[in-house]
């Protein structure tokens, strides 16, 4: 029998390595921008048009090829960094492996341009698929120009695989910010479908970290410094006050490489621990030195994870460097959370039957409480409402102090109220008129009692009805939100002073899509920058102080994408608004906030589950009492 192993081509085993070094274009940017920083380039220019999918260019000032280099670095094991096994322990390049450019060339269409500085000629190849299509001398500046057009062209399925050009650009801004933060002292700009997108100066590395982020960030961060024999520690965290609920702006760099670390993070929230609200993220831009032979970089494919000599050593004295930052800078004392907790809900309010007056200011600000203040509300525009509200102190805590209203906000009249829908009809019809009746302060029957702070229990006609008070709330505002943004029709209260909110140019990016939808929730755009919008309206049932963390909490639920469609699109973004304004499960609630939950949960249209999938009550029947008692 003739044997049947045969070596595949260079061709084709190059593809299949391509796959492993390049999944998207954001692998082929973080390639190209290594070997510029390894060819000591001062000066990097990153061009990509649709989000890299039809170009990546690279052009740096940095050493260059000679004529036989500019051909050989395409062919894989290729390399100038390492000769001997020895050498992956004492690295001090990004690259090692010989392997991109042979990769990237099997499966896209690449120009290269190089010259060194004492050559007058440099080098011109075009080699497409593997197959060098063409080579030349030219006149050229110094330094390598490597553009890397279509990818996939030959791979359809994996051009297939790629996501909406959003995702691919925000992988692609990742690893631009990580080679960008390791290296301050190179000069980095970066230009998307024409427009410059970021233009980094050389500078210290705490103006590299704000020419990344934002202006802002640099009263947030508090700076960390140490040196040990096995360590030497710098860079800066941010105070607790300005946490995040996602996890975007975390960075560990050792040796100037980006790497990721879950117990090198752990250490990091170790030192914040007692002064973080429950899961906020600190920021944390840290750079550890450590010689090169301690430290393995060969563990994984695409180097973002490194093995350690002495991890446990190198933990405590991070952990350690960190709290004494925070000490230093006299971080923790000045925290109080009891008073931010209570600002984040916006139904912490005891002294609700005191407080009449301000009500009525309030209910301005809530078109749909009842048909006057709706009219006059509608009457005096969305964007202008507050002139004619009462005293300006009163404007500007509207939901603080109609915390049980804005439960209700936006649903139906009372005699639109589908309960049969529900199949829940209530034991009480006095009560159930007087929920509609905001002057009505007394109750002549208790008729829901909260329990544990979690649930809410009321008669109905066949038994009692137990509301899960969290889930329910989730599901009246989800409709409320998803009802205005589909009809346009939801109301902004605008803000007497703007807010400003600062993002990354990801996050940013984001926004921009999202922004008509945000509209349609009630927000109002004065206007939009490279980092950070102002806000001048916001809608209604949301409090100023809620701003920031509602759309934090939007952007870390798009981690994965922006829904295709705008369907999806709004449902997201009422789904993830829903979460982070429902009163929490371990909230205490007036009488009438719990009544006016009960009845909001009953006027939706779907009021038996939340908006994930959860049931928001359970019915319990005489019947089923009675047989508890019977022995
Ligand atoms: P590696 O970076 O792992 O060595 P690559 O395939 O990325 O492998 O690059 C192969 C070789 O090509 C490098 O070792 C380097 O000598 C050369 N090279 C690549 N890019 C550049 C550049 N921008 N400037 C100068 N030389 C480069
Ligand atoms: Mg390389």
């Amino acid at each position: 029998m003739s044997s049947i192993i045969q070596l595949l081509p260079d061709h084709v085993a190059n593809q299949i390595a391509a796959g492993e070094v390049v999944q998207r274009p954001a692998s082929v940017v973080k390639e190209l921008l290594e070997n510029a920083v390894d060819a000591n380039a001062t000066d990097i220019k990153l061009i990509i048009k649709d989000a890299g999918k039809s170009l990546v260019q690279v052009i740096d000032n940095g050493k260059g090829m000679n004529v036989t280099d500019a051909r050989l670095c395409f062919a894989r094991h290729a390399t100038s960094k390492i000769r001997h096994a020895e050498d992956l322990f004492s690295l001090h390049t990004k690259g090692f492996r010989g392997e991109a450019l042979a990769s990237i060339a099997a499966i896209a269409h690449v120009e290269m341009k190089t010259k060194q500085d004492q050559e007058e000629l440099g080098t011109q190849i075009v080699i497409e698929g593997s197959k060098f299509v063409s080579q030349e001398s030219a006149v050229l500046p110094k330094g390598t120009s490597f553009a890397v057009k279509n990818l996939f062209f030959n791979i359809p399925a994996r051009r297939n695989f790629l996501k909406s050009d959003t995702v691919e650009y925000r992988h692609i801004i990742d690893e631009f910010q990580r080679v960008a933060l390791a290296h301050p002292n190179i000069h980095f700009t970066f230009y998307h479908n024409g427009s410059e997108m970021f233009n980094l100066p050389t500078s210290t590395l705490r103006q590299r970290v704000v020419n990344v982020f934002s202006g802002k960030t640099n009263e947030k961060l508090v700076p960390v410094q140490e040196e040990t024999e096995i360590v030497s520690i710098q860079g800066f965290v941010s105070k607790p006050e300005f946490a995040k609920k996602n996890r975007g702006e975390q960075f560990f760099f050792v040796n100037d490489r980006f790497i990721k670390s879950g117990y090198l993070h752990h250490a990091v929230m170790a030192a914040y621990d007692g002064i973080l609200k429950e899961g906020a993220q600190p920021s944390y831009f840290l750079y550890l030195t450590v010689p090169a032979n301690s430290i393995d970089i060969n563990i994984h494919p695409t180097k973002t994870e490194i093995k350690f000599d002495d991890e446990s050593a190198l933990y405590a004295i991070l952990r350690a460097s960190i709290k004494h930052s925070l000490g230093q800078f006299n971080v923790a004392p000045v925290l109080d959370f009891d008073r931010d907790a209570n600002l984040d809900t916006p139904y912490h309010y005891k002294d609700l039957e005191g407080v009449t007056p301000t009500i009525q200011v309030d209910s301005t600000f809530n078109p749909f409480a009842d048909d006057k203040v709706n009219k006059h509300y509608a009457g005096s525009g969305s964007g202008s409402g507050s002139s004619s509200s009462g005293s300006s102190s009163g404007y500007r805590k509207p939901a603080a102090t109609a915390s049980w209203e804005s439960l209700y906000v936006g649903l139906k009249q009372e005699s639109e109220f589908p309960t049969e829908s529900a199949e829940i009809s209530f034991e009480s019809e006095e009560v159930t008129a007087s929920l509609f009746n905001d002057e009505e302060v007394e109750h002549a029957v208790q008729n829901v009692y909260q329990i544990h702070k979690k649930y809410i229990v009321s008669p109905i006609k066949s038994g009692m009805v137990i509301v899960d008070q969290q889930r329910a709330h989730q599901r009246v505002l989800y409709e409320q939100f998803l009802a205005n943004m589909t009809v346009h029709q939801a109301s902004s209260q605008q803000l007497l002073f703007p807010l400003n909110l600062y993002f990354s140019s990801g996050e940013m990016e984001l926004i921009a899509e999202l922004k008509l939808s945000l509209i349609n929730t009630g927000f109002v755009f004065e206007d939009t920058n490279d980092d950070h919008v102002v806000i001048s309206g916001i809608p209604v049932n949301v409090t100023e102080s809620e701003v920031s963390m509602l759309l934090e909490q939007l952007l870390s639920d798009l981690q994965d994408g922006i829904p295709e469609n705008s369907f999806s699109q709004n449902d997201t973004i009422a789904k993830s608004m829903a979460k982070s304004l429902a009163v929490k499960t371990g909230t205490s609630l007036t009488i009438k906030e719990q009544e006016n939950l009960v009845n909001g949960l009953f006027a939706c249209k779907d009021p038996n589950v939340s908006p994930f999938h959860k049931p928001t009550f359970i019915t319990m029947r005489v019947e089923d009492i009675d047989k508890k008692f019977a022995i």
